[in-house]
């Protein structure tokens, strides 16, 4: 559910026509909407309500900081991959004792920082992670508050990129060898065992997945508490999908009714990474027709954004709904919606059937609120689009569009050149 409807013939992102905010922020433009980031905030978080948990909002998905501040105005952590992130969420006003730190390549500059600002835990992938950890902690008089980052090898049926959870996968540590070094971290000066978390992916639209995940990290939990090692939070992170195309990803809520009878009986907080159900339907990119061309075998609609804007269908090939911002009479086409970057992988949706557009006219690439703004880049130099943030009548703009200035303000020449 999302807050981007047609009235009459215009499509409006709560009670603002897209077509007057392109008009003046100009294109290409994400879109998002308050009213949508808060109402899946709510719902996600109000499923949780019956058992103590923390609802951590995975800062990679969409990492401005006016939604930071939004969510963390409903009560919401954050779940962080990096220094850069941390920095966001503070800045934006997250409290640090709900920020948890996951990634698998977390450097000592960060590791000091993290400490410094006193996050809730660090989610440990890795057995040098965790001793280095310590060694920081240590030499700085703290104890750093962890969890290991459990890979309890299940399929999450999603696209091999976005899973995490399985053998193969970079991520966390295999689950034979986490009993060990949870014995070796409780020992060492520097930790102090808090938690235990998983991640097994991303858009994944059965709640199986998660159930078995669960499954075996109780399994474990218990073999600790045998051991007399008690974990506070349990880390169940993010991946819940949504609908871009067909899919039925399950509700937040029964999602949350499997968790919440799988964890019956346990004594731990429960902490959730979620980033894409939260944010991926609440946003829009907004592009403007440049050109189109026709052949026999192929018609092209070349667009003002592309994949440096949004990668998702060149890297995932993801599909993403695409919309004309004002519906004509035209006929439909199938086409391919492609941007002005000079790869043959730069497109936004391939063999679509869409109302024949011309020059100028307005499209809404839909489902692009996570992984989009985030993901983008300054390809072909091109400076990075603009954020708006609607709600009710009023917009505003919550990064200003790149300049062509940006994208060499921190490049400079060698003497030799001067
Ligand atoms: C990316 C990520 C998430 C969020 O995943 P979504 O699929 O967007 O919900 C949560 N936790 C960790 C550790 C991640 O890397």
């Amino acid at each position: 559910m999302h807050d981007f409807v047609y009235k009459e013939k215009s499509l409006y992102c709560e009670d603002v026509p897209v077509e007057k905010i392109a008009a003046e922020v100009g294109t290409p433009l994400y879109l998002y909407s308050r009213k949508t980031l808060e109402r899946h905030f709510s719902v996600f978080d109000g499923a949780f309500r019956a058992v103590p948990h923390l609802t951590c909002y995975s800062v990679k998905a969409c990492s401005n900081i006016a939604l930071l501040r939004l969510f963390a105005r409903l009560g919401a952590g954050v779940d962080v991959v990096s220094g850069g992130e941390i920095f966001r969420a503070l800045k934006a006003g997250v409290p640090a004792d709900r920020i948890v730190y996951s990634g698998v390549g977390k450097t000592r500059a960060e590791i000091e920082y993290a400490l410094q600002s006193d996050i809730l835990q660090f989610n440990i992938e890795s057995d040098q992670e965790l001793e280095l950890i310590s060694r920081v902690a240590a030499a700085m008089g703290k104890q750093a508050r962890i969890a290991l980052r459990i890979n309890p090898d299940v399929d999450p049926k999603t696209h091999p990129y976005i899973s995490t959870g399985l053998k193969k996968n970079k991520f966390g540590i295999k689950i034979e060898a986490a009993f060990d070094e949870y014995k070796k971290a409780i020992g060492l000066p520097g930790i102090l065992v808090t938690g235990i978390a998983c991640h097994i992916g991303s858009q994944i639209t059965e709640v199986t997945p998660f159930v078995d995940a669960l499954k075996r990290v109780r399994a474990f939990v218990e073999s600790l508490a045998a051991e007399g090692i008690a974990v506070k939070y349990l880390d169940l992170g993010g991946g819940l999908g949504i609908t871009y195309n067909e899919e039925t990803p399950p509700h937040p809520s029964e999602y949350a009714r499997a968790v919440i009878s799988e964890m019956q009986g346990m004594d731990c907080t429960l902490i959730l990474e979620p980033g894409r159900v939260i944010v991926g339907n609440a946003g829009a990119l907004v592009a403007r027709v440049l050109y189109t061309k026709k052949s026999e075998v192929k018609n092209f609609i070349v667009v003002d954004a592309g994949m440096n804007d949004l990668v998702r269908p060149s890297l995932y090939d993801a599909f993403h709904e695409i919309r004309p911002v004002q519906i004509t009479d035209a006929h439909e086409i199938s086409a391919d919606i492609v941007g002005p970057i000079c790869e043959s992988g730069d497109f936004l949706a391939r063999s679509r059937q869409i109302a024949d557009l011309s020059q100028g006219q307005l499209i809404a690439v839909m489902s692009a609120g996570a992984y989009g703004f985030s993901m983008s880049s300054n390809y072909n130099s091109r400076p990075r689009a603009a954020e708006v943030l609607v709600s009710g009548d009023s917009f505003s703009v919550i990064r200003q569009r790149e300049t062509v200035e940006d994208l060499v303000r921190l490049e400079s020449m060698p003497d030799y050149l001067k």
